[in-house]
């Protein structure tokens, strides 16, 4: 099985992708953290500043759950991400991606001592001139990543690679990281997903069809008040992403 530690791919300078609209909405509230978990970036120009997407997973089982370590407790440290996919076992799979960051803004998903020699040049502060990708999975007992999960991974890249004209290396956590981090983790489908990012790819909505869900169940949850969902969230402690802002 492959190692999530050796997961990188480049992407080529020329045969970028025609801009792509993505499936994205806010996650809500989520605006009300960005003061404590995400900063402007030390880069000049935010466009063409971008060099990197960090590809992650969050070893827990909820999006509200990934979304509550933007809004840690008081003395504990935050962390943020651009954009969080959400599991099979929530209503809005197969039908949106989370915002959760602004891409003009640095996020805080990479230690800013971590770099890797063959990723620009070995720099560190990796979050100032990358975007951040958090995918809900518990990383555990054997949990897949789903079809849509892969292709809504790559759609986030195809749409990074055709508006941020630097953007060069696509990589893990782990790559980044290996002391400390094994994400996205081994059931990650590293290969299927670069052929997704590198080929042309059929619509998402074509790829995996919505779950059958109750509208007015979605409706409640994204009108729920982070609050609201943070009192329902019980495992913010074992995220793997705490931690990170030092
Ligand atoms: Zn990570």
């Amino acid at each position: 099985m492959p190692s999530p530690k050796d997961f990188q791919f480049d992407l080529p300078a020329t045969d970028r992708p025609s801009p792509i609209t993505l499936p994205e909405e806010w996650f809500p509230g989520v605006q009300n953290y960005w003061a404590r978990c995400t900063s402007e970036r030390s880069v000049g120009d935010h466009i063409n500043g971008i060099v990197a997407v960090v590809i992650h997973a969050t070893a827990g089982a909820s999006s509200s759950g990934a979304v509550s370590v933007m809004n840690p407790a008081p003395g504990k440290p935050s962390a943020s991400f651009h954009w969080l996919v959400p599991d099979e076992d929530e209503p809005q799979h197969g039908r949106l991606i989370w915002a959760c960051a602004r891409e003009k803004d640095a996020a805080w998903h990479v230690q800013n001592s971590k770099s890797h020699p063959a990723v620009n040049n070995g720099k560190t502060h990796v979050n100032h001139w990358s975007l951040g990708i958090e995918i809900v999975n518990r990383q555990s007992g054997g949990d897949s990543f789903s079809d849509w999960q892969v292709a809504a991974t790559a759609q986030i890249v195809r749409y990074c690679y055709a508006k941020y004209p630097n953007l060069k290396h696509v990589i893990s956590h782990a790559r980044l990281d290996p002391q400390r981090r094994n994400d996205p983790g081994p059931n990650f489908p590293w290969d299927k997903f670069t052929q997704l990012v590198m080929g042309a790819q059929a619509p998402l909505s074509m790829l995996t069809k919505p779950k059958a869900v109750n509208g007015s169940a979605l409706d409640q949850f994204k009108t729920a008040s982070l609050a609201d969902e943070e009192a329902n969230f019980k495992i913010r402690e074992n995220l793997h992403i705490k931690s990170l802002h030092k």
